[in-house]
């Protein structure tokens, strides 16, 4: 009979497949009291460990084929580099010496302490980095009990591995070893697993609480990554049915990946630029692996949030060098940074008393203008990244024109502050602004009037037009890019940029979702900025998209009040295609 289960889908595509369940139960860990003769030997087997789990990670690294891009190999030397941080080793060779413990258990006490330091964050994706934590700690004592932890049999072809989590390694080895797809009793969309996953094409479903109970082992299993569905044990019917979903999966896939490199241009013959989002430079791979294009949107608070503290201007230059490099001449709009609100760095910056409403205090370009001391090194970077190619300033939740006065002012003394020491820059770098408050789409025409481009970010500009905090889940269902005030702000900043003759793109995810690319190219949207894996699918609605019969549709939205009827019209522009 078959049973139909469900987790969370983190990535998209079926697999049809025999479950391979994974059994990785760790002994359980005591506290042994050692005397004091047996501490150094315990704190030389410790050193043993730590080696010999080091090196069944480069034996992985060495095993994996040459074309895997850095972007995976980045997951393996996260947890080299944590095996040479001094806070595992110091930490447990010191919890030895003080408690007189075995090396497992002053390990495991290390572990939960630095566990709970990434617990304690507010970024999400920094949180996860507990489970880099966890799969580290675990590989020490898998190494310290002598056993080796890299499953490397060659019986993973063609099945689907049901597993409680899986780390990195165990991810990409299997991929090595062409599986079929990952279920996992835990994760979320930010876990390891799922971001492997999505970057090596696997369907993968995260999540799943008691899969290893509920799936048996070499039961033929159809996992649907679009919908987090696990259908185990498929009738005839449900296996044909999923075969004919992967074919057109399959075939879709070929459509998409013909246009990358090719223009987007409509089919009345408008060109539209389309471009990506990254939050480091590392992310210009994800980019090129769909398409040869530029970055429209760089948050360059990770490096902030990374270093955990304001960078010196030398490690911004570094930084934006590097990006601007691995473009190769294609454009790289670097956003200032935007720290205040969603994401913020941990204590070491004393800002005073954390605000009552972060998403409306001295955020992004509010802080900087605060402290220009600390913005000026960013500024002064980014400049001289810009003698290495095409870069453009984008400056983040500008509000009122005084501020703007502000940034250009401060813009124009770091130029001069180049100009005196012979130093390289674009004497015309453009300066652009992002509109996600709604006074600035309001007061578009003021703000166009004095920079080279705006750019919509959506996210912000629906949490403040709709009063609804984007990270508070109690209030996410109010969260509806098709609000008409939404529709009409965003309307407002396109016209203004078409008045004063500059370019207006959108960096928000609204750019990225395929629901609204008709609506906004009908609003008269030329520029989009949107996720790495967005652009092939945001490309194929372009190309088979004309211009002049979506304006006067469009139009006639534009008029409705009800959020639903606009929802069914933008629908069903899509459904055009
Ligand atoms: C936005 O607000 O739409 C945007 C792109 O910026 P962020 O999500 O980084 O606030
Ligand atoms: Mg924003």
């Amino acid at each position: 009979m078959s049973i139909y289960i469900s987790g969370i889908g983190v990535s998209k595509g079926i697999a049809i497949g025999e479950a391979y369940l994974l059994a990785r139960e760790q002994a359980d860990i005591h506290q042994q009291i050692l005397s004091p003769a047996e501490i150094e030997p315990e704190i030389k087997r410790f050193k043993q460990a730590m080696q010999l789990a080091s090196q069944q990670l480069h034996d992985i690294k060495k095993k994996i084929a040459r074309n895997t891009a850095d972007d995976i190999l980045v997951f393996i030397d996260t947890h080299l580099l944590m095996l040479e941080d001094p806070a595992f080793d110091e930490g447990t060779i010191a919890n030895i010496r003080e408690f007189s413990c075995n090396a497992e258990w002053a390990l495991q006490m290390q572990g939960e302490r630095l566990m709970q330091v990434f617990d304690e964050m507010e970024d999400p994706y920094l949180r996860t980095r507990k489970d880099d934590v966890l799969h580290v700690v675990k590989r020490i004592q898998t190494a310290l009990a002598g056993e080796n932890d890299v499953h490397d049999g060659k019986s993973y072809k063609g099945r689907i591995i049901v597993a409680d989590d899986l780390t990195p390694a165990d991810t990409i080895m299997m991929q090595h070893q062409k599986v079929a797809g990952f279920i996992t009793e835990y994760g979320g969309p930010l876990s390891h697993t799922a971001i492997l996953a999505r970057n090596l094409g696997i369907p993968a479903i995260v999540g799943l609480r008691h899969a290893r109970q509920l799936i048996h082992r070499n039961e033929v299993l159809v996992i649907d990554g679009f919908t987090g569905v696990v259908i185990n044990s498929p009738d005839k019917k449900s296996l044909k049915y999923y075969r004919a979903v992967k074919r057109d999966e399959v075939s879709k896939r070929n459509l998409l990946n013909a246009l990358s490199g090719k223009p987007a241009i409509t089919l009345d013959g408008e060109q539209i630029t389309l471009h990506g989002n990254i939050d480091r430079p590392s992310d210009i791979r994800a980019i090129k692996k769909y398409d040869d294009t530029g970055v429209g949107l760089y948050r360059t608070e990770m490096l902030f949030i990374e270093l955990n503290q304001w960078p010196d201007q030398q490690t911004h230059f570094k930084t934006y060098k590097r990006a601007v490099k691995a473009l190769k001449g294609k454009p790289l709009t670097i956003r200032t940074m935007d720290l205040g609100a969603d994401k913020e760095i941990q204590d070491t910056i004393d800002h005073g008393p954390m605000a009552h409403n972060p998403a409306m205090g001295l955020r992004a370009i509010r802080r900087c203008l605060k402290e220009p001391q600390d913005f000026m090194p960013q500024l002064l970077a980014i400049l001289r990244a810009s003698a290495y190619g095409p870069v453009r300033i984008m400056i983040p939740m500008l509000t009122t024109t005084i501020e703007l006065n502000q940034v250009l002012t401060l813009i124009e003394e770091a130029k001069q502050l180049l100009k005196k020491k012979n130093i390289a820059f674009d004497k015309k770098i453009p300066v652009g602004a992002m509109i996600e408050v709604p006074a600035a789409a309001l007061a578009a025409d003021a703000f166009a009037s004095k920079l080279d481009f705006l750019s919509i970010g959506t996210n912000d500009l629906i949490q403040y037009t709709l009063a609804i905090d984007r990270i508070d889940d109690e209030v996410n269902y109010l969260f509806n890019p098709l609000h008409p005030a939404v529709l009409k702000l965003i309307q407002m900043t396109i016209d203004a940029g078409k008045k004063a003759n500059i370019p207006v793109s959108m960096c928000g995810e609204m750019a990225s979702d395929t629901l609204y690319t008709r609506l906004l190219l009908g609003m008269g949207l030329k520029y989009f900025s949107v996720q790495a894996n967005a652009l092939l699918e945001i490309k194929h609605i372009i190309v088979h998209s004309t211009l002049k019969n979506l304006q006067p549709e469009v139009k006639s939205i534009m008029q409705l009040h009800d959020e639903e009827e606009i929802q069914s019209r933008v629908q069903q522009l899509v459904n055009l295609l």
